[in-house]
């Protein structure tokens, strides 16, 4: 059996000035080639797929060119049309030259976007088809934040989306893609698949699954795969920044050749989805910028430390309100991590700045109006520190002011995770009450789902911007969004 395995992955914030380019995807390590697609991603979908194909000795992995994930991160727009064509144009060119192909593994994320081609890993696997032929199974693995319709599964046979926010089962999915792709060629599972739009829209920083209802929609896919064997459910929760015509939630189920237990299923779950959907929106607490700030402040003197201060809202990387609002309100040791201002980071590399230079200098802002003004800090250069990002290294600039802050200044967004990316970057957690981070809820995994923090505080400003549970505020040109719940008189099913 002979599987290609490919890579291309971006959650796309179309609503963001910076396209994501050719050059975004062009760094050390992507687009990576052969056996070093294999082993892009140990922990994650790949390396799961790649882990459980291997158990089959008559199984040959081929790894196909594929590019990383952008250096941008999440923080870049559309994907240039010319990224696209690319990279697709060289993956399609080595499986027509490479072939014949027993299956191709997909990798991808489900929320790219790209200029020109509204459903992407759609077309990536229609071109795929025609270069592998019709009897070549034809896999995918997404993530929730995927926005999806039927057309991935017209053209691939199965997909096989991670459940949790955050992601923890990225390598469990990539684990059952491999086996039940090996089945289905060797004939013994033949997909049957249903997919059920739900019209729901909802800004991610609400689809926690630690907590109900999130976590019971959850359980109900969990319960369905255990109870009929051969089953698997996808619940995609959609990803409402990427302006698209398959935008918001959907259900996916697959079953072994049962086309009407698939769709049983799956109307299931759409249905309990919809019948809870105030609870889905209802589910967590978001605080003005002001009101987060203040409330850390109370927590502090309490003594219910660790605190996270998470601004869910700053899509670019760029925004300063949460900064702005710490200065304002004295706020002490903070951990601010972190401010996104490229051009300043460049050049106080350039300058040579070292802990102990006096720093005054505007930060961050003016990317657009939902990254607020630049703003002015005055301390002294704590450290400059280097690390690694999802998509390589980076080096921060790290500036103490206040009463025991530390604002760290990146090239590009970061999403401040897990504990051990701040340790990376020279800093031990012990030192601050409160950790000021850009992140909906993948923080949990590292601040809340392990017991660390004893105080979580969403925040966002209070106008409708860009990443704010506003999606009223946005500009959509692809979708209608009274359409969906909770912005129009929706019928469903
Ligand atoms: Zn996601």
């Amino acid at each position: 059996m002979r599987i290609a395995v490919l890579h291309f992955s971006h959650e796309t914030v179309t609503f963001l000035a910076n396209d994501t380019t050719l050059a975004d995807f062009t760094y050390p390590g992507s687009p990576a080639k052969g056996d070093d697609v294999l082993a892009m991603q140990p922990r994650d979908y790949i390396g799961g797929f790649v882990q459980v194909a291997r158990e089959y000795p008559d199984v040959e992995l081929v790894g196909i060119e594929s590019p990383g994930f952008p250096v941008t991160g999440t923080g870049s727009g559309w994907v240039s049309e010319a990224a696209f064509e690319t990279f697709v144009g060289r993956m399609i060119a080595e499986l027509t030259s490479g072939g014949p192909w027993d299956g191709a593994y997909l990798a991808v994320h489900g929320a790219m976007a790209v200029r020109g081609v509204a459903r992407p890993e759609a077309e990536l696997a229609r071109r795929v088809r025609a270069a592998v032929g019709p009897k070549a199974i034809i896999a995918g693995t997404f993530d929730p934040h995927g926005n999806e319709d039927e057309q991935f599964l017209t053209h691939a046979d199965m997909a096989f989306t991670v459940k949790y926010f955050p992601h923890y089962d990225g390598h469990l999915q990539g684990q059952r893609a491999a086996r039940q792709m090996v089945r289905a060629i060797r004939g013994t599972y033949t997909p049957a698949t249903v997919t059920v739009k739900v019209p729901i829209i909802s800004p991610t920083v609400l689809q926690w699954t630690g907590a109900a209802p999130w976590s019971e929609l959850i359980q109900r896919a969990l319960t369905w795969e255990a109870r009929e064997p051969d089953a698997y459910v996808n619940v995609f929760f959609g990803f409402p920044w990427s302006d698209v015509p398959d935008v918001g939630m959907c259900i996916q189920a697959m079953t072994n050749g049962d086309p009407a237990l698939a769709q049983r299923i799956a109307d299931d779950m759409a249905g309990f989805a919809w019948r809870r959907r105030a609870a889905l929106l209802g589910s967590t607490t978001v605080h003005h910028i002001k009101a987060g700030v203040a409330l850390a402040r109370a927590a502090q003197a309490a003594g219910e430390v660790p605190i996270v201060l998470a601004d869910h809202s700053d899509r670019s990387g760029y925004a300063t309100w949460l900064l702005a609002e710490i200065m304002a309100q004295d706020l002490a040791n903070t951990l601010l991590a972190t401010v996104a201002d490229q051009a300043l980071v460049a050049r106080l590399l350039v300058e040579g700045a070292k802990a102990g230079d006096a720093f005054d200098e505007l930060v961050g802002g003016l990317v657009d109006e939902s990254a607020g003004p630049a703003v002015r800090v005055v301390g002294k250069i704590h450290s400059v520190s280097a690390g690694a990002s999802r998509s390589g290294g980076q080096s921060w600039v790290n500036v103490s002011f206040g009463r025991g802050n530390v604002l760290c200044i990146s090239p590009y967004l970061v999403q401040v995770i897990e504990l051990d990316h701040l340790r990376q970057f020279g800093f031990d957690p012990a030192d601050f009450a409160c950790f000021a981070i850009k992140s909906r809820v993948h923080f949990r995994r590292g601040f809340d789902d392990n017991g660390f923090a004893r105080t979580i505080l969403l925040v966002e400003p209070p106008e409708a911007f860009l990443g704010t549970t506003r999606l009223d505020g946005l500009a959509y040109e692809n979708v209608d969004l009274t359409g969906f719940y909770p912005y129009g008189e929706v019928r469903f099913p």
